[in-house]
């Protein structure tokens, strides 16, 4: 269930940001509640923690505009957030190097969670429900066998095990959902990009409070101790091989800010694909194209955090035919899918 990206993440989950597009705050308000009711549900052990994250600045912008940019976000989105000046954010994270930093934007209800642990609490769930999962099984086509009617229908899901019926189908494959949009002979703009993580060796001491995003990568400490260093954006199709010059990248970068991590050093690295939509939002919605066709993907770089939301607009759609979220900004109908 949580084989790439969903397994293969940083874990962040965020509330909605000055730098992210208004579209994006409601979705983000809504799951950062949605995860604060799982973080306390019996049964879900997901290492739910809310750590705030820190936005660092580096170039001396005038810090009247960031507070005045920070105020005008909060007047309209109704979120938190904190201007920090260099000395505060020394205070809150005292093994950043804060010498490059001039001051940084903090959310105090932002939150990390492991999206393996998570999966796992969902799949549990699901198989006391008698839920049918069927793993390791992959689709090959579709077939429409109603074509012409006034109602046009997706009939059967053909996989490598057999035939499916299904009542309502849902594209929701990261970055292979346009390839398997096309199967229906619809096209949409998702395309993989790449990311990458590297993963330190564990150590007891707290390193980092915060998820923290420096001017190209972030870095946060795994509840089992590592400190994650990630980030990168790489078109290269649907290749999961490390890119050398981007880990170098990173933790170079990582070594300017967080400099305790070249004493931990290096334990892992991985590289993973995130389904980019090419207008930036994801596509959630009923198609245009098929009555039971729905469409939950796109997600880029916030897969994680908007994942409850997301399952809640789907459910909603499947089981009362509409959402009490608006949605419009992500419809299907956008790319006449
Ligand atoms: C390095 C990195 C760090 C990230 N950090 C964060 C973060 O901190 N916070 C955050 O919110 N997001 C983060 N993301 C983004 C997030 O992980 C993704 O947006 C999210 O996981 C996408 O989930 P998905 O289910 O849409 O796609 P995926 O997780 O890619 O899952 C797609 C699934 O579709 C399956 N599939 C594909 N083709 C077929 C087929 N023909 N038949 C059957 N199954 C098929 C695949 O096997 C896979 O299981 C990060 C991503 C990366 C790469």
């Amino acid at each position: 269930m949580t084989s790439h990206a969903s397994g293969h993440n940083a874990g962040g989950i965020s509330a909605p940001h000055v730098s992210q597009s208004v579209e994006f705050w409601p979705l983000e308000e809504h799951s950062t509640k949605l995860y604060q009711g799982l973080g306390c549900k019996e049964g879900f052990d997901f290492d739910y923690t809310v750590s705030g994250s820190m936005v660092l600045f580096t170039k001396e912008k005038d810090t009247a505009l960031l507070k005045n940019e920070l105020q005008i976000f909060r007047a309209k989105s109704q979120a938190s957030g904190d201007f920090l000046t260099k000395s505060e954010v020394k205070e809150n994270e005292p093994n950043l190097s804060v010498e490059n930093i001039c001051g940084a934007y903090y959310y105090p209800d932002d939150a990390q969670g492991s999206s393996v642990k998570l999966g796992q609490c969902f799949a549990t769930a699901c198989a006391d429900r008698e839920v049918k999962m069927s793993v390791g099984t992959e689709l090959m086509r579709f077939e429409v066998r109603n074509e012409g009617k006034t109602e046009k229908k997706i009939e059967s899901v053909v996989t490598n095990h057999g035939s499916i019926h299904p009542k309502t189908v849902v594209i929701a494959a990261g970055p292979w959902s346009g390839k398997i949009a096309s199967m229906a002979g619809i096209k949409i703009p998702v395309e993989p990009v790449k990311g990458h993580l590297i993963i330190t060796l564990k150590t007891k001491e707290k390193i980092l409070r915060s998820f923290i995003l420096g001017p190209n990568y972030y870095f946060l400490q795994s509840h089992e101790g590592s400190v994650v260093v990630g980030g990168g954006e790489d078109s290269v199709g649907f290749d999961t091989s490390l890119i050398d010059s981007r880990v170098r990248e990173a933790w170079s970068e990582g070594s300017i800010f967080l400099p305790i991590i070249q004493s931990l050093g290096q334990d892992s690295k991985i590289a993973c694909l995130r389904p980019y939509c090419s207008d930036g939002l994801p596509i959630i919605g009923n198609s245009t194209q098929y009555d039971n066709l729905i469409f939950a993907t796109g997600h880029f770089r916030s897969g994680f955090s908007l994942a409850p939301v997301t399952g809640k607009i789907v459910s909603e759609l499947i089981c009362e035919g509409n959402t009490t979220l608006d949605i419009k900004a992500f419809t299907p109908g956008r790319f006449s899918a």
